[in-house]
């Protein structure tokens, strides 16, 4: 078996990898990425919107974005109940993904793509490569970024406990649109319905917690489109179907030993919006400067700066998004009294809950 090393070895090559391994390379670190898919970016899972300001965060052109979106609709059960500005943009995810993948191959990092982290062996990682071969990779610090269900995330006993399916549908709009739409509904326990709109077209899905079958998201997803289809938003059939998981409640530790979690995999998306794109970007660029830190120095207690300077950034956010959940889904028969405490666009979800 044949062993690689380097300075950090990042899990990995999403959103929350790349930008580890852009960081981390940049600052001198020598940097492996293993990537299990064939092609960064694809099949992509995602509805793909991301907020106007995490633009400024990112060191690459706009080549992914497909259209601006000037704010969101909010539905309660059909009606709508608030239409707010808020900038952002659709994009195309898996030229999203590539971008920031090309950006940290050009400061320096390796990208292995098929090939999979299987399992922890003396402190060095066992990867698979494409064809079967197996081989070492020796590293000073793991960074895992593998997504919601993290394979380092096990090697660390910090599992995301709380996770969400989400359905969604690539569908025809039947005219451009300005505005995300959000369907909170007495039937999508937990979680919500969208349309956002991409240019002719609109990633239509739903994320919920599942109480009764397995076959109940896709009900709820099929009932959506039809709504929105007799509504005279979209027609035709759905383009692709695509599913995935959302982490709904923040992990535990980001940080064992000589390991750090970024991303999905250390349950860093909205527990409210399942958004999690911004804490993969700014997340995973402070996991990167910390290890290239650490190593510069040698000195593995430099690790501890990343969880401190992530929970400064985003800790409040989502604790408070991770209390309000709590709220929604042990009050989810009093829907309509509690909507404005539970969904982000509205002033009470900043206000208390008495
Ligand atoms: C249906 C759906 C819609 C969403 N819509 C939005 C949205 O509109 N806006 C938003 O902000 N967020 C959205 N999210 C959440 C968002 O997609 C994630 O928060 C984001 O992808 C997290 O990035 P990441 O880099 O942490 O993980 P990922 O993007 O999941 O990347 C993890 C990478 O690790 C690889 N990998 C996994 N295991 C291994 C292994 N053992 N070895 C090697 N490689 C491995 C995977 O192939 C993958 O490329 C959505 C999620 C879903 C499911």
């Amino acid at each position: 078996m044949r062993t690689l090393t380097c300075d950090i070895l990042v899990v990995g090559a999403g959103p929350a990898g790349s930008s580890a391994a852009r960081e981390a390379a940049s600052k001198g670190a020598s940097v492996i990425v293993v990537e299990r898919r064939a092609a960064v970016g694809v099949p992509v899972q995602c509805a793909e919107y991301i907020p106007a300001p995490l633009i400024g965060e990112l060191r690459c052109g706009r080549g992914f974005v497909v259209q601006s979106v000037k704010g969101m609709r909010t539905f309660l059960n059909g009606r709508l109940l608030q239409q707010i500005d808020a900038p952002g943009y659709t994009i195309r995810r898996d030229v999203f993904d590539r971008m920031l993948a090309d950006e940290a191959e050009k400061s320096g990092a390796g990208i292995l793509l098929s090939t999979i982290a299987v399992a922890r062996e003396e402190g060095e990682v066992i990867v698979r490569e494409k064809g079967g071969t197996f081989s070492r990779v020796r590293a000073k610090v793991i960074i895992g970024a593998d997504g919601p269900r993290s394979k380092v995330a096990g090697w660390t006993g910090c599992k995301n406990r709380n996770l969400m399916p989400a359905v969604q549908a690539r569908v025809a709009l039947d005219r451009p649109m300005e505005y995300t739409e959000i369907f909170l509904d007495d039937r999508i326990y937990g979680g919500y319905g969208w349309l956002f709109p991409k240019g002719n077209e609109a990633n239509v899905g739903v994320g919920m917690k599942v109480r009764g079958s397995g076959g109940e998201i896709g009900r709820v997803l099929f009932d959506l489109l039809a709504r929105l289809s007799s509504g005279g938003k979209i027609s035709g059939r759905p383009l692709d179907i695509v599913s995935g998981w959302v982490p709904v409640e923040p992990g535990g530790a980001m940080r064992a030993g000589s390991i750090l979690l970024a991303g999905d995999a250390a349950g860093h998306t909205h527990p409210i919006t399942g958004a999690g794109i911004p804490q993969a970007v700014i997340g995973g660029g402070m996991a990167g400067k910390w290890a290239a830190h650490a190593v510069d120095r040698a000195d593995w207690g430099k690790l501890a700066g990343y969880e401190s300077e992530w929970r400064e950034f985003f800790g409040e956010t989502l604790e408070r998004a991770t209390s309000r959940r709590r709220l929604l889904e042990s009050n989810w028969d009093r829907l309509e009294e509690i909507v404005k405490y539970c969904w982000v666009t509205f002033k009470e979800y900043h206000s208390e809950y008495e």
